[in-house]
């Protein structure tokens, strides 16, 4: 691992320099928000975006847009090839992302146990991951909202990321970087930031680093237990007789899914305009009606208070049992930040972690 410095200048130039090698995506401002968007030449990402903290939208849909045609296929049966799937080529250009947030990266590699397993192999999901270089910008003005600390990550956290990026001076623009990867090497070096006068930044920049890192763990005062969610039983928190009040004002309108980076859920359907066809996956949220329906017409889930119970047992007990590393959250906020009706998982976790059920009291 070594650090460097980045100029405001050598930063611009570097970007236009990796036009060529890679595709790159960073936060834009887009009407009210900032969100991950494809950057042209002359683009430079906004890493700081003020009092809103993080992008609207994760970094998710860098690697898992949120409508992806997987296969094509024709109908004309005039055609050789008619009703043969034929699978989409995906753009095998590198991609780096800039701007991602500790726990945006963090993110991947909770999703990555859902898409890259032993059993099964997601290759549009894998391919981009794997072909990606992250650069993180640390949080140093986390908002409100966060709490990743209290999930296994951190403002200054590095897992998921293949470079470090540290502000500098208050205008942005001017970084200490922390190459944590051959991939962040290589992208260092495409960008030609390890050049003599960036490079063997003394060790200064790192005890900066680490006292700028407490200062910013410091900051984030939302503290959340998850410590006893393991040892509940599965079958007390689905019965328990909290649901109610936590679901009430669920408006089912699926902002929470949508915006966090470790929902994954997807549905795959077919579109079809004369005899041309293809295959798509659109992202999906299990606070839909439609998301469970089965062909009979019967709902497993048809009331919401059952959707909202299932969001939270997915994310903090079904996860954690399954995959015995901690809960499917990463402390983002973005949930509760966007819920039209101020529904807070930090608070459900605490009430789902100190559960007790009735007549079991101490
Ligand atoms: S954002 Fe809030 S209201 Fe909308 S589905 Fe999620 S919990 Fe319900
Ligand atoms: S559940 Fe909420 S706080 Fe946790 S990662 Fe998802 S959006 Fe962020």
């Amino acid at each position: 691992m070594k650090t460097i410095k980045i100029e405001k200048e050598s930063w611009v130039q570097g970007l236009e320099k990796l036009q060529d090698r890679y595709r790159l995506f960073g936060p834009m401002a887009d009407k009210d928000s900032y969100e991950f968007k494809e950057l042209n030449s002359g683009d430079t990402p906004v890493l700081e975006h003020g009092k809103q903290g993080n992008t609207r939208l994760s970094v998710k849909s860098v690697i898992y847009p949120q409508s992806q045609t997987m296969f094509t296929y024709t109908l004309d049966e005039s055609k050789d090839d008619h009703h043969i799937m034929k699978e989409v080529e995906l753009n095998g250009k590198p991609r780096a992302v800039f701007g991602v947030r500790p726990c945006d990266a963090a993110s991947f590699r909770l999703v990555q146990r859902n898409f890259d397993t032993p059993e099964y192999k997601d290759p549009f999901w894998i391919n981009p991951y794997e072909e990606t270089t992250f650069v993180g910008i640390a949080c140093d003005e986390p908002s409100k909202t966060c709490f990743c600390t209290s999930v296994g990550c951190g403002p200054y956290n590095e897992e998921g990321l293949d470079l470090l990026l540290v502000n500098e001076s208050k205008d942005g623009n001017d970084f200490f970087a922390r190459i944590l990867t051959k991939k962040g090497d290589d992208l260092a070096t495409a960008a030609g930031w390890l050049t003599n006068a960036n490079a063997d930044v003394d060790a200064a920049a790192d005890v900066d680093f680490e006292s700028r890192k407490r200062d910013a763990e410091k900051k984030i005062t939302a503290k959340v237990s998850i410590d006893q969610l393991k040892e509940k039983k599965t079958t007390d928190l689905f019965s328990a007789d909290f649901w109610d009040q936590v679901g009430f004002s669920c408006l089912n309108c699926g902002t929470c899914t949508y915006s966090c980076p470790t929902c994954w859920c997807f549905d795959i359907q077919d579109e079809v305009k004369g005899c041309q066809g293809k295959r798509m996956r659109n992202w999906d949220s299990c606070m839909y009606t439609l998301f469970t329906l089965e062909g009979s017409g019967h709902n497993p889930r048809s009331n919401k208070v059952q959707r909202v119970r299932q969001r939270f047992m997915h994310k903090l007990k079904y996860y954690v049992d399954k995959y015995d590393a901690g809960v499917q959250c990463v402390g983002c906020g973005r949930c509760i930040q966007l819920c039209p009706v101020n529904i807070d998982i930090r608070e459900v976790c605490e009430t789902m972690n100190t559960y007790t059920p009735a007549g079991e009291e101490a």
